[in-house]
């Protein structure tokens, strides 16, 4: 027989935006021909497992039916566009929503493969849906970029999408409740070869200030500097950031200028201050109320104790409101009246789910990718593995008196780092079978870089590592000092000095 080739089906859900009616689909989507479940990404999206390639023409057009795309989800062009997912009404996040989906149109491949190969009738291979536009790619060319791209957008007192990670981020400068433009930040990227110093991650820089009539044009511009001179010749250093780096931020700056059309101005000062997860109830501006759903590393799923397929299904039913997806993983339900607030509360416990009220700090702020059995990519486990060790860290926090403690951990099966780890308080990275790298002293704010603390940690170690840390930050730590900060104040070699004493 032949092989039973599976595949992982992404969408593109701009800023995390889906309907009630589009999430049902979904949820039948990955029971009818997925593994029955379903994952919220790091990237604000929905990503299906294990389609078999038989099943995969009939799911990427049942998604294209329910009025989403996979167009542009994956690939060596511009990514899922992430956004600040709270809802908001009448205010600067309506600006950036509409931003966002501008942009995700304005940077789409334009060519109409895409419809003729997958949004076909399998039977009569006819097209279902109409494709269209020009066959020449006016902005990518006919070789697209030279490694995937990323985009979002935030405000400087809520980067929950991590603008710094970003190859293009656009953080809003807001005067008199308007946004008046952005600053252009450009060239951050986490993905690394650890075997290879000529790879690192980077976080992104602060290029120039544009309005927001020139958003786009400039977001073009950008692209088109790292589609000409980005390196087509190593895929292991043709991210943008190692053009940004090489050249330098005003080699950079001219050249994004000159593709532009005019000068751009500097930056204003506006910068990162605050992140905000928008997990819990909060005020939407219009009577209504949110409340964002922590989910475990977004995984949706049934089983004996907890229901979240279920769970979504009936809230999708009972209120079908527009939902948002978070840059952690989960799940804001939105236009929710304040009447209703102990019936949503009363679905989510009927099926098993804790609340986010009920999920530990430490929980609520941790990601980890998708990792094995599922990536091809994964040395280590990480989805699997992070709930237990979550599980066997919650005690000890308690005990030192940190479990209100906000800070990050993140873990990935291996340094590509799709759970964005190289700028967290805490990352663990998969290095080899059972072994993770542990990297401490990222910022709380994503504006600092982690370093390695130690190297091949056996999985079983990582908890009592942890507390270590753990128990030298509560004696040590200054007023008010986050995790990251402490352990980026101290450094290395003295926390690995003060941790050994301890023992
Ligand atoms: Fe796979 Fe590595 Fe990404 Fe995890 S970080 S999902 S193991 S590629």
């Amino acid at each position: 027989g032949g092989k039973a080739y599976s595949m992982m089906v992404r969408c593109r859900i701009p800023g995390g935006r889906i309907t009630s009616k589009q999430m049902l689909a979904q949820l039948d989507l990955c029971d009818e021909l997925g593994t029955s479940t379903i994952k919220i990404t790091t990237r604000q999206t929905l990503q299906l497992h294990g389609i078999l390639k038989k099943d995969l023409r009939e799911t990427i057009n049942r998604i294209n039916e329910m009025e989403l795309s996979t167009l542009a989800a994956c690939g060596d062009v511009n990514r899922n566009i992430m956004c600040c997912p709270a809802k908001r009404v009448g205010g600067v996040h309506d600006e950036m929503a509409e931003l966002t989906d501008a942009l995700t149109h304005a940077l789409a491949p334009q060519t109409p493969a895409y419809h003729e190969l997958w949004v076909t009738d399998p039977e009569t291979g006819e097209k279902t849906l109409e494709g269209g536009g020009p066959v020449s790619e006016p902005l990518y060319g006919p070789r697209y970029l030279p490694r995937k791209f990323k985009t979002g957008i935030a405000l400087p007192e809520d980067n929950c999408i991590d603008i710094y990670t970003q190859d293009l981020g656009f953080l809003a400068v807001v005067r008199d409740g308007k946004i008046i433009g952005y600053n252009v930040l450009v060239g951050g990227g986490m993905g690394t070869t650890p075997a290879l110093k000529r790879t690192y991650p980077a976080l992104a820089k602060r290029m120039a200030f544009c309005t927001p009539d020139q958003a786009i044009d400039v977001a073009k511009a950008v692209i088109k500097v790292q589609r000409d001179y980005g390196n087509r010749e190593d895929r292991k250093v043709a991210r943008m950031k190692y053009l940004v780096d090489q050249w330098g931020i005003e080699k950079f700056r001219r050249a994004v200028e000159e593709y532009f059309g005019e000068p751009l101005k500097d930056c204003t000062e506006d910068e990162v201050t605050g992140v905000d997860d928008h997990m819990g109830w909060q005020e939407q501006g219009d009577g209504k109320l949110s409340y964002g759903l922590s989910v475990e590393n977004g995984r949706l799923y049934d089983n004996d104790q907890i229901r979240l397929k279920a769970m979504m299904r009936e809230i999708c039913t009972t209120f079908g409101t527009e939902m948002r997806m978070t840059g952690y993983q989960s799940i804001i339900f939105t236009d929710i009246d304040p009447a209703d607030k102990d019936k949503l509360i009363e679905i989510i416990k009927r099926h098993g789910a804790p609340t986010t009220e009920e999920t530990s700090t430490v929980r609520r702020w941790s990601m980890a990718c998708v990792a094995l059995p599922t990536c091809g990519l994964a040395i280590t486990e990480s989805e699997r593995r992070l709930p237990s060790l979550i599980d066997d860290l919650e005690q000890p926090l308690a005990k030192l008196g940190l479990e209100k403690e906000r800070f990050t951990i993140r873990m990935t099966g291996c340094p590509n780092g799709c759970a964005r780890p190289y700028n967290a308080d805490i990352a663990l990275v998969g290095k080899a079978k059972d072994k993770y790298t542990m990297f401490l002293g990222g910022g709380w704010l994503g504006n600092r870089l982690a370093y390695i603390y130690k190297d091949l940690v056996p999985s079983d170690q990582v908890v009592d590592e942890i507390v270590a840390v753990a128990k030298i930050f509560k004696t040590n730590r200054n007023e008010g000092e986050s995790l990251g900060d402490f352990c980026d104040r101290i450094g290395k070699d003295d926390l690995l000095g003060m941790t050994e004493a301890s023992e």
